[in-house]
C-alpha cells in the first residue's frame, strides 16, 4: 500500500502521508509521502550534479534506455491501466489507451533522439563573412523542473520524462497530488531500465511547494501541464528560463452542412465531449452546427448522449466515470446552473449524482455564461446553431483558449479558410479537436499556452541551439 518516492536513484519514504483515495467509492489506493524540505534539496542537487552525465550521453545510450522504458511500460500494462483506472478515475478502456500512447511515446523519443539535427549555414553573403560557416547544433539546456496534471497521469508524464531524456536533461518531476502513483510505477519503470542515478527524481510535493521550486536557479526549464490559473502565474516566476505552458481551452468543432457521414461524426463529437467525463484539454465543449441540419443533429447527438454508462472506472462496460473530486462535480454543477438561470435550456443531464456529473447538453448558452467563455472541464456541452462558416469561424475565435479545433467540411476552400482564420494551435478537418497523436506539434495560443509538444518539438523545446562559426 506504501508507495516511496523517487530520489535520484534512491525510493525514500520520509515525510507527511499522502493518502491516494479513488474518486470512484473513495476507496484507498495507496499512499506516498510528501517529501521534506532537506529531501526536495537533494533532488536538486543531484539533478544539477547528473546533468553533468545526461548532456553527455551518446545518442544510442539514450536510444536504447527510452526503447527499454518504452518494453517495461508495455511489461506492465494492465498493472499501469488499473492504477489509472483507480487513482484518476478513468474508465478501464480508456486507461488501455492512454498506457498505448505512453509506450508509443516513449518509442518515439527513442526515434527522434537520433534526428535532432542542425543547420549549416553558408554564411558568406555578404564581405563581412568572406571564408566562413556556421553550424548549429541543439544542446540540453539543464535541469527541468516538470509539473503534470491528473487527468493523463502517465502520458502527460511520459510527455515530460522521454523528451527530457532524449535531450540529454536530468529532470525533477512533480506529479498532480490526485495521482502520483502512476508517476511513481513509472520511475521504478524507468529506474529498472538503468536510467542515470541521480538524472530523474518524482516528487510528490504540494502545488504551492512547487510554485517556490519555479524560482530556483538551478532549473534551465520549466515545463508545466495544467490550468491556465497556474500555468500564468508560474511564468511569471520563471522569468529567466525557458518556459512550455500547457495549459486548458474550451474546445470548438464546427459541423457543416456539406458533411455526410453523420453516424461517425456524431459518435467521435459525443466521444470527444464526454470521454473521462470530459476532463481532458481538448474536450469538445462548444458545437456549432450549420442550421440547415441543426434540428436533425440535435435529435441524433441528444439520442446517443442519453446511451452513455456511467459507472465503476475499472468495468469494461463503462463510459463514464466519476469526476476527480466532488469539489469538480459541484463547480460544474453550479456552472450549468447559473447557465440555466441565464436562459440556457438543458436537453439532457444538468443533474449531479455525488461525485458523478450526467452527461449534459445545452441549447441557448451564451458568451458570459462559464459554460461558454471559460473551460468546463466536465460533461457538458453547449450547441449553436450558424448560417454562414464565417459566422461559425468568428464564433470559435470568440475565445480567450485557443488549443485546437475540429471542422467537418468537405469543401477544402472552407477548410483552408479555417486553417488560415482560426486562432489556435491547430485545426483538425474531418475529426473533433480532440484528435490527437503523439507525433503531432501539439499546444496553444492565447490562455492555452506556449510552446509545443509531441516529442520533436518536446525535445527542442529542452534543447538549446549552439552555434558554431569556422573561419577559413
Ligand atoms: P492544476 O490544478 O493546474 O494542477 C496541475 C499541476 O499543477 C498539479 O501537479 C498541481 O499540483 C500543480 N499546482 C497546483 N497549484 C500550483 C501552484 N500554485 N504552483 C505550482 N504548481 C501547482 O490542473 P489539474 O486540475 O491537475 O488539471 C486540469 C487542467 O490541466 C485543465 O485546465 C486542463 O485543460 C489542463 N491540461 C492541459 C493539457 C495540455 O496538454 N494542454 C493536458 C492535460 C490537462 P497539486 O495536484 O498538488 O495541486
Amino acid at each position: 500500500m506504501d508507495h516511496p518516492y523517487y530520489v535520484a536513484g534512491s525510493w525514500v519514504s520520509d515525510g507527511e502521508v499522502l493518502e491516494v483515495r479513488s474518486p470512484f467509492r473513495d476507496n484507498l489506493v495507496g499512499r506516498t509521502f510528501r517529501p521534506p524540505e532537506r529531501v526536495v534539496e537533494e533532488a536538486i542537487q543531484k539533478a544539477g550534479a547528473a546533468f553533468d552525465e545526461t548532456r553527455a550521453l551518446p545518442t544510442y545510450r539514450k536510444t536504447n534506455l527510452l526503447k527499454r522504458i518504452a518494453s517495461g511500460v508495455e511489461e506492465r500494462r494492465n498493472s499501469f491501466a488499473e492504477l489509472i483506472a483507480k487513482e484518476a478515475g478513468k474508465p478501464i478502456r480508456l486507461a488501455h489507451g492512454e498506457v498505448n500512447r505512453a509506450i508509443r511515446t516513449f518509442t518515439e523519443a527513442a526515434e527522434e533522439c537520433s534526428r535532432l539535427y542542425g543547420e549549416i549555414l553558408p554564411l558568406d553573403v555578404g564581405e563581412a563573412a568572406e571564408g566562413k560557416v556556421g553550424f548549429t547544433r541543439y544542446f540540453p539546456v539543464g535541469p527541468v523542473l516538470a509539473i503534470t496534471p491528473f487527468n493523463f497521469p502517465l502520458n502527460l508524464v511520459a510527455h515530460k520524462l522521454a523528451p527530457a531524456i532524449a535531450a540529454g536533461c536530468s529532470v525533477i518531476l512533480k506529479p498532480s497530488s490526485e495521482t502520483p502513483l502512476t508517476a511513481l510505477l513509472l520511475a521504478k519503470v524507468i529506474d529498472e531500465a538503468g536510467a542515470l542515478r541521480g538524472s530523474l527524481s518524482v516528487l510528490p510535493l504540494e502545488g504551492g511547494r512547487a510554485m517556490e521550486l519555479v524560482g530556483r536557479t538551478d532549473f534551465k526549464k520549466v515545463t508545466f501541464t495544467g490550468s491556465a490559473a497556474v500555468g500564468w502565474r508560474l511564468k511569471e516566476r520563471a522569468w529567466d528560463k525557458k518556459v512550455t505552458l500547457e495549459l486548458g481551452g474550451n474546445a470548438a468543432v464546427i459541423l457543416h452542412s456539406d458533411w455526410s457521414e453523420w453516424d461517425r461524426a456524431v459518435d467521435r463529437i459525443v466521444f470527444g465531449g464526454y470521454a473521462y467525463s470530459g476532463q481532458v484539454c481538448i474536450s469538445v465543449q462548444r458545437i456549432f452546427v450549420q442550421e440547415e441540419i441543426y434540428n436533425r443533429f440535435v435529435d441524433f447527438f441528444v439520442e446517443k448522449v442519453k446511451g452513455l454508462r456511467a459507472g465503476d472506472p475499472l468495468s469494461e462496460s463503462t463510459d463514464i466515470g466519476p469526476m476527480i473530486t466532488a469539489g469538480e462535480a459541484s463547480r460544474v454543477e453550479s456552472w450549468v446552473d447559473e447557465a440555466v438561470e441565464g436562459g440556457a435550456r438543458v436537453l439532457v443531464g444538468g443533474k449531479r449524482d455525488g461525485i458523478f456529473y450526467h452527461p449534459t447538453v445545452l441549447t441557448g448558452a451564451r458568451s458570459g455564461m462559464k459554460v461558454v467563455d471559460e473551460e468546463v472541464f466536465g460533461p457538458v456541452t453547449a450547441l449553436f446553431p450558424y448560417q454562414h462558416f464565417e459566422d461559425a469561424i468568428r464564433a470559435v475565435n470568440d475565445s480567450k483558449f485557443g488549443l485546437q479545433a475540429g471542422v467537418y467540411t468537405r469543401d477544402m476552400r472552407l477548410a483552408r479558410k479555417a486553417f488560415q482564420e482560426l486562432e489556435v494551435g491547430g485545426v483538425i478537418v474531418g475529426d473533433i479537436p480532440t484528435f490527437r497523436v503523439d507525433r503531432m506539434p501539439y499546444g496553444g495560443v492565447k490562455n492555452s499556452g506556449i510552446g509545443r509538444e509531441g516529442l520533436r518539438y518536446a525535445i527542442r523545446e529542452m534543447c538549446e541551439p549552439r552555434l558554431l562559426v569556422l573561419a577559413q
